[in-house]
């Protein structure tokens, strides 16, 4: 095994937290879209599939050092918020806590002296600068529209359109 003992049970521990980061915008999604909101629920499953796609890059990873990957069990998502800002602004807050979680990893890679995992994590440090820039433009475009959520939606195709 390439990487330590203690690092191997840091990246089973992200895997999880990427999960969680899945079912937590999964159920987000569902509440969109029982409000009558599909483009902001395809936004937010967009983001899940992302999510699942970050695990799935740590377990490859652990696996491709060698090393033991162990799944574990995911608490249950919330699936309810008073309002659509309050879950917009509680998912800019959970990209936020993974930014910490990976900057952790980040920091015992560099104690451990391993600049393979160090190395690995550098494509995780620019995706989170990424996560947290557009929930925020998110989170600042559903302040805007304040109750009129439909704007919200009009929002969404403007901004896919500008994405390509
Ligand atoms: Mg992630």
């Amino acid at each position: 095994m390439m990487i330590s003992e203690k690092m191997n049970s840091k990246l089973n521990e992200q895997i999880t937290n990427e999960f969680n980061a899945h079912q937590t915008y999964l159920a987000m999604a569902c509440m969109f879209e029982s409000m009558g909101l599909p483009l902001l629920a395809g936004h937010f499953r967009k983001q899940t599939e992302e999510e699942r796609e970050h695990a799935l890059k740590i377990l490859d990873y652990v696996l491709d050092q060698g090393g033991k990957v162990e799944l574990q069990a995911l608490p249950a998502p919330r699936a309810e918020y008073p309002t659509v800002l309050a879950a917009i602004e509680a998912a800019v807050e959970h990209e936020k806590k993974v930014t910490q979680q990976i900057h952790d990893l980040c920091a015992l890679a560099e104690s451990e002296k391993d600049y393979g995992t160090r190395t690995f994590l550098n494509w995780f440090c620019e995706e989170q600068v990424e996560e947290v820039a557009s929930m925020e433009q998110l989170a600042a475009a559903a302040r805007m529209c304040g109750q009129h959520l439909l704007q919200l939606e009009a929002y969404l195709i403007h901004h896919a359109k500008a994405e390509g």
